[in-house]
């Protein structure tokens, strides 16, 4: 993080239980993927790149301590800023193969919480940590 983050537009953090710790920032133009710490990669390919990133570091032992929106364009904002995807997202919905999408806040008759939700039958799993 810096005095001057007009550029950014999300933010993860990463802590690794020796110490070590990663920020990856996505710029506003949503492409632009810069890490601070780690390996210090650099790419232009976007949320793509950094939920490849996430999931490389995570593999490796860290931990995403925080994630926010930093001056992310509301405009097309229908995703849940702070959510981050937790690992064993399915590749597809069992039931009819469409996209499945994360949902931090899913509401059903016996519980609330992170889940699974196809975008098409609306087939949902609770994500179970
Ligand atoms: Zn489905």
């Amino acid at each position: 993080m810096s005095d001057h983050d007009d550029h950014i537009q999300h933010t993860w953090n990463l802590a690794h239980p020796d110490g070590d710790e990663i920020t990856i920032d996505l710029w506003i133009d949503g492409y632009t993927v810069r890490v601070d710490g780690g390996d210090g990669e650099a790419s232009e390919t976007g949320r793509k790149a950094v939920e490849e990133l996430l999931e490389k570091y995570t593999t490796a032992g860290y931990q995403i301590t925080s994630s926010y929106a930093v001056n992310d364009p509301a405009s097309r904002d229908e995703v849940e800023p702070d959510a981050v995807e937790p690992d064993g997202k399915p590749s597809a919905c069992p039931e009819c193969g469409s996209p499945v999408e994360y949902v931090a806040n899913h509401c059903s008759d016996f519980r609330e919480g992170e889940a699974w939700l196809c975008t098409g039958c609306r087939w949902g799993q609770y994500v179970t940590a």
